[in-house]
Parts: C-alpha cells; sequence; structure tokens
C-alpha cells in the first residue's frame, strides 16, 4: 500500500489533508513539532477507521537533522514514501517596521526551510523509487504579498521557486512537484484574526466566504492521484477568487 507523510498535520489543514489521503487509501505518515498538539484531537483514530495504518513522527522540520531521521524512520515502518505534503507552517506577524530579526528568521526557518529538508531527504527515496509527489503549501501571500507578513509571503515565494526547481531537477525520475496557494481558510491560524482583519478580507473575495479545510484537501488529493500525472511546477491558488 502507498505512503503519504504529511508534515504538521495534527490540526488545520495538514488533518484534513491526512484524513483526505487515508480515504484515498494511503496508509498516513503524520508529523508535528510536539506529542502535545495530538492531545487535543482524534486524527489518527479517524485515519485508523478508514482502514488503513498510521502512525506519528514527531520531529521540527526546520531541522535538517530530524527530518534526515524522520525521513530513515518513515521508510523503515511503511517501506515506501510515495507522497509528501511540505504543509507544517507558522505566522509571527507585524509590520516591517516592527518585526524583530527573530520573528523572520523564525518564519524563514518552519516555513521554507523545513521544504528543502523535506523535499531533499523524501526526494532521494522517491528517486530510488523512480516514482513521487511532492505538493507544498504555498499562500496567495507569497503571490501578491500581504501588509505585516513579509516573512511569511517571503517564504510562500520562496516554495514557488522551490516547486519549479525541483519539478525540474526531478521530473526525469518520475517525481511531480506542485503547489497550492490557499487564500483564507478557516483554521488556527486563521482564527487569530480580529474581527475587522477577517471582515476586510472577506470583502475581497469573489465568493464572500472563508474556504474550508476539506477544500484544500481535495485538490492535494487531485495533485497525488494518477489523474494529475502530467500535471507538475504549478501552482493551484484555492482562494475563492481572492486575486483573479
Ligand atoms: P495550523 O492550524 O497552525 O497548523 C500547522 C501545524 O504545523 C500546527 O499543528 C503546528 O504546530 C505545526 N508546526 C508548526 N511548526 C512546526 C515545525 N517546526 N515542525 C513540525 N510541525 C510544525 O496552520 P494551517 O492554517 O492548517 O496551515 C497549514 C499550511 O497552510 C501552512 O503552511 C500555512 O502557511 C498554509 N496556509 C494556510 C492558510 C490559512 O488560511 N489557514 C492560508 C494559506 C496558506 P504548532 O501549533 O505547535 O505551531
Amino acid at each position: 500500500m502507498a505512503t503519504a507523510l504529511i508534515t504538521g498535520s495534527a490540526r488545520g489543514i495538514g488533518a484534513a489533508i491526512a484524513l483526505r489521503l487515508a480515504k484515498d487509501g494511503y496508509n498516513i505518515a503524520l508529523n508535528d513539532i510536539s506529542e502535545a498538539m495530538f492531545e487535543d484531537n482524534d486524527i489518527m483514530d479517524k485515519i485508523k477507521a478508514e482502514g488503513v495504518e498510521c502512525e506519528k513522527f514527531i520531529c521540527d522540520v526546520s531541522s535538517y537533522a530530524q527530518v534526515e531521521e524522520t525521513v530513515k524512520a518513515v521508510k523503515a515502518r511503511f517501506g515506501t514514501i510515495d507522497v509528501l505534503v511540505n504543509n507544517a507552517g507558522i505566522t509571527r506577524d507585524g509590520l516591517m517596521a516592527r518585526m524583530s530579526e527573530e520573528q523572520y528568521d523564525m518564519v524563514v526557518a518552519v516555513n521554507q526551510k523545513s521544504v528543502f529538508n523535506m523535499s531533499k531527504f523524501v526526494g532521494s527515496v522517491m528517486m530510488r523509487q523512480k516514482s513521487g509527489k511532492i505538493i507544498n503549501l504555498a499562500s496567495v501571500a507569497g503571490l501578491y504579498g500581504n501588509p505585516g507578513q513579509i516573512n511569511y509571503s517571503a517564504t510562500k515565494a520562496a516554495i514557488v521557486g522551490m516547486t519549479k526547481t525541483v519539478a525540474k531537477e526531478l521530473g526525469s525520475r518520475g517525481i511531480t512537484c506542485n503547489a497550492v496557494a490557499p487564500g483564507f481558510i478557516k483554521t488556527p491560524m486563521t482564527d487569530k484574526l480580529t474581527d475587522a482583519q477577517k471582515q476586510a478580507m472577506i470583502n475581497q473575495i469573489a465568493m464572500k466566504r472563508y474556504g474550508e479545510v476539506d477544500e484544500i484537501a481535495g485538490v492535494v488529493s487531485f495533485l497525488a492521484s494518477k489523474d494529475a500525472s502530467y500535471v507538475t511546477g504549478q501552482v493551484i491558488e484555492i482562494s475563492g477568487g481572492l486575486m483573479m
């Protein structure tokens, strides 16, 4: 049975993607930065109820050494890694004039370096398999910019470049690499925004509503499927028509 590894998947979009890929028949390797992230939810039980195997791998995806060990452990447990979803991400928002160096560096480490770490080590497993699908979580903030998010938008724009580079480097080995760029999706990450910020965002969305996590998971499921076998290096915006 094929295996999917989803980073930052204890909750939010990552958990929805993990459950959707379980429904699609993949064994699931969950990941999050701490065990505590799994205590408040029943994501492992929900995935196992789909009749697939599921294991969690605690690791800070910004750490090169921890990612190397985790990828070895996932490969040892499941035998193959067929789908990698680079989902883990954080925000440390603030206007540029007030943003600290620490705020900037932390977001770059977690959102951007993690994609290098995971893609390098999982990519090496996939190259030996001569197949694989890598799907990265970018953001509309990386495509259009967003005030208060110079750190976050930098990492999400970088992910677009990384997606195209990985697609070009690994394409001849039967590996595809694509990105999705969500707009405003209902998760703990966006719950932190004020009501005024949320309303301002909705006013700009053609569909006049937030997105649901399952609406991201569905597109990731497509990119992981055989139907997307000739799609690579692409960025699919999932924003209810935020920008056109
Ligand atoms: P979320 O609810 O905050 O979930 C992200 C998960 O990743 C959390 O469980 C988080 O744990 C974990 N994580 C953080 N740092 C980590 C690390 N170093 N190593 C491993 N796991 C780590 O976020 P989300 O809204 O589902 O977002 C998922 C992805 O979609 C992110 O890449 C985000 O940038 C992107 N995205 C989201 C939206 C949106 O509207 N929500 C829009 C565009 C793009 P902690 O809670 O401990 O940090």
